[in-house]
């Protein structure tokens, strides 16, 4: 019996659903609804692999429609939905569209809340090295096929998922011309970013935020080596409170987390079936 996506099966999609939930999603739920049901409670998830399938390019990414459903199912039941990214705050929120919602951007460093992105203060007086930055580079990779240029607004990153063998120019080009300018350099899965020094990652924005509120109940849901700060910070957070924390991972992140799901399309189904059961 395939896994409906969950474990370590090779899943069905979500429009295949059995009659009978698999005893794997019925653990996820459980798992979901019993973390979720400790007030105050929130759900933290990155978008991109998550709740979107991977794209070529940050601009070909949509969330699927089925992820967008079951969070809206869900944000009534929980006292904070919260979007943990590598995109800009602002640029989230158009992905998914959910306005009670709340943004975190760049990696940690920026939020978007009801309609106004708040970045660290100071930032923008690192506007023109970067653009002078981003120049540099375009030019110095400019004999590089397919890499893509992103504005990321506290800086820049250079994709280069379409040609994976350029990743040592890319990173190298880019750390020289970063530290020429007094920026840094982040390397990550596919890509590099320079931006401006700017504090922060996913886990330290998750934590002041599991702090301020005093959540009781944490689900973070990620696919990336850049969530596992999430992840660290969530299991920081119970350490602390006694709060009770869920992970979900996606896709094939090692380790695993409490919940393994296989893709967006079972995150959809796993979100969708626990906003049911906080429901009843
Ligand atoms: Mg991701």
């Amino acid at each position: 019996m395939p896994g409906l996506g969950i474990g370590q099966g090779p899943g069905l999609s979500v429009l295949s659903v059995a009659a009978e939930p698999a005893p794997e999603l019925t653990r996820g739920v459980t798992l979901l609804h019993d973390a979720l049901a400790c007030r105050p409670s929130a759900l933290f998830s990155d978008i991109d692999g998550t709740l979107s399938p991977l794209a070529e390019t940050p601009e070909r990414a949509t969330v699927l429609p089925g992820c967008r459903t079951s969070l809206l199912a869900l944000r009534p039941r929980i006292d904070l939905l919260c979007l943990l990214t590598g995109r800009p705050a602002d640029d989230a929120w158009r992905m998914v569209g959910i306005d009670d919602a709340l943004y975190v951007g760049n990696h940690g460093a920026e939020v978007w809340l009801q309609g106004e992105l708040m970045r660290p203060a100071g930032s923008e007086r690192y506007d023109g090295r970067l653009g002078r930055a981003s120049a540099t580079l375009r030019l110095v990779l400019a004999g590089v096929p397919g890499l893509v240029f992103e504005d990321k607004g506290l800086g820049f990153a250079i994709h280069y998922r379409r040609q994976p063998s350029a990743a040592g120019t890319v990173r190298q080009a880019a750390e020289r011309v970063a530290s020429e300018r007094g920026l840094q350099v982040l390397v990550r899965s596919a890509h590099v970013e320079v931006r401006a020094p700017v504090q922060g990652d996913k886990g330290s924005a998750l934590l002041r935020l599991a702090d301020r509120r005093g959540l009781r109940g944490v689900v973070v849901i990620g696919d990336d080596p850049v969530d596992a700060p999430a992840f660290a910070a969530a299991r920081e957070h119970a350490k602390r409170t006694g709060a009770t924390v869920v992970t979900v991972t996606v896709g094939g992140f090692r380790p695993p987390g409490d919940i393994q799901v296989r893709d967006p399309a079972a995150v959809a189904e796993l979100l969708l079936a626990t906003a049911r059961s906080l429901e009843r």
